[in-house]
């Protein structure tokens, strides 16, 4: 029997509605907002992007270059440390560069404000809003992530143009309040020398039930009080919902539970399932025993962990069904691998007008060039 190959597919239709969300909100708040490339990095749609976004953000040398070439605007970048090198590359590459310690700041911000570029410090206001989730938490204890204010030093300010905090993972506007409380506790006395704020990341501001006006409110009081631009680099909001991975059944079988073995993987297509860890949600099934026929979906890779979720259906999974992963646009194609030799699922962009282009598909050449 043929069974297609597994693929990503990115809907324009849903990628405009999170852009105009976005626009709006950068409009009534009069803040700019950034693609967090970490998220999402299909730079076949940038272009698209960048008509409604002021820029791209970067963790490093090859996303600000991805962001120069490809998506027009500000080109943000920050990580917790920088080689020499790096600092020389970027000087061509970005527009704004956040060091993670006032050290880094002394060491590299007079090259970067020869070359006309805006110096930031990431702090840590050291205000967990998010329970649960520590591996994606910059205030748990001990993280390495932004500059607490006992480590602050005011040597460094006659460089600083701006400060920048990412706390954030998936939440609403009120934990954005409260991180906002704590950090003009600790640093407000610093804002107010600064040209702009960057309040990160996290906000999951496209999502049905975020508080948009709460988040404008903010953003207002912030510019009113510091006299600052104030910037947010969402990755997640900005294709929140906007893809989906298309899988199909390659076998059932049974061990004192039904299980199915698709043609997607979680440890090389869906990391975050087993990192995070979450249970993807997946078309027309529910809950364990909430449907008549229940399974546990696999991979076929030889990781016994590799389980997507156990999940039900109405009937029977049968060889070459398909399988609809949703929301699977962010955090996904740019953490696949080929562990395993696992091929990697094309990746598709369906147009407003519904014709599907084919952005990439794969080989063995993608599995062996790595290595
Ligand atoms: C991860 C990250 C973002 C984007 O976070 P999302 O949760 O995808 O919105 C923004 N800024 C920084 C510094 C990050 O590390």
């Amino acid at each position: 029997m043929h069974i297609p190959a597994p693929y990503f597919l990115i809907e324009e239709k849903k990628l405009l509605h999170n852009l105009n969300i976005l626009r709006t909100i950068a409009d009534e708040a009069g803040c700019k907002i950034l693609l967090a490339q970490k998220a999402y990095s299909i730079y076949q749609t940038y272009p698209l992007l960048a008509q409604y976004l002021a820029g791209s953000a970067a963790s490093g040398v090859y996303e600000a270059k991805l962001g120069r070439d490809y998506f027009s605007g500000e080109v943000h970048v920050f990580s917790p440390a920088f080689r020499e090198e790096d600092v020389h590359s970027l000087l061509s590459l970005c527009d704004h560069i956040v060091f993670n310690t006032p050290s880094q700041v002394l060491r590299y911000g007079p090259l970067c404000k020869q070359a006309s570029i805006s110096v930031g410090l990431r702090v840590n206001p050291e205000c967990s809003t998010q329970e649960g989730h520590a591996i994606y938490d910059p205030c748990a204890p001990g993280s390495r992530l932004g500059t607490t204010i006992a480590n602050f030093d005011e040597n460094a300010l006659p460089l600083l143009d701006g400060l920048h905090f990412h706390t954030l993972c998936e939440q609403n506007s009120d934990a954005l309040e409260e991180t906002v409380r704590a950090f003009r506790e600790k640093f407000g006395k610093y804002a107010c020398r600064m040209r702009w704020l960057n309040l990160g990341g996290g906000h999951h501001i496209t999502r049905a039930d975020y508080d948009r006006a709460r988040l404008i409110r903010i953003v207002r009081e912030l510019r009113k009080e510091y006299g600052t631009e104030i910037y947010l680099e969402p990755g997640e909001a900005v294709v929140l919902n906007a893809g989906t991975l298309h899988a199909h059944v390659l076998e059932t079988m049974h061990n004192s539970l039904d299980i199915a073995i698709l043609d997607v993987s979680a440890a090389c297509h869906m990391p975050d399932v087993l990192e995070m860890p979450y249970r993807p949600p997946l078309q027309g099934s529910g809950m364990p025993k909430e449907k008549a026929y229940t399974y546990r979906l696999g991979g076929p890779t030889c990781l016994a962990g590799d389980i997507i979720g156990d999940y039900s259906f109405d009937t029977p999974l049968r060889e070459g069904d398909e399988l609809v992963f949703d929301d699977m646009a962010l955090y996904t194609m740019v953490k696949t691998n080929t562990f395993n030799g696992m091929p990697l699922p094309d990746i598709r962009f369906e147009h407003i007008n519904g014709q599907v282009e084919i952005l990439r598909t794969f080989s063995y050449e993608d599995f062996r060039s790595r290595l």
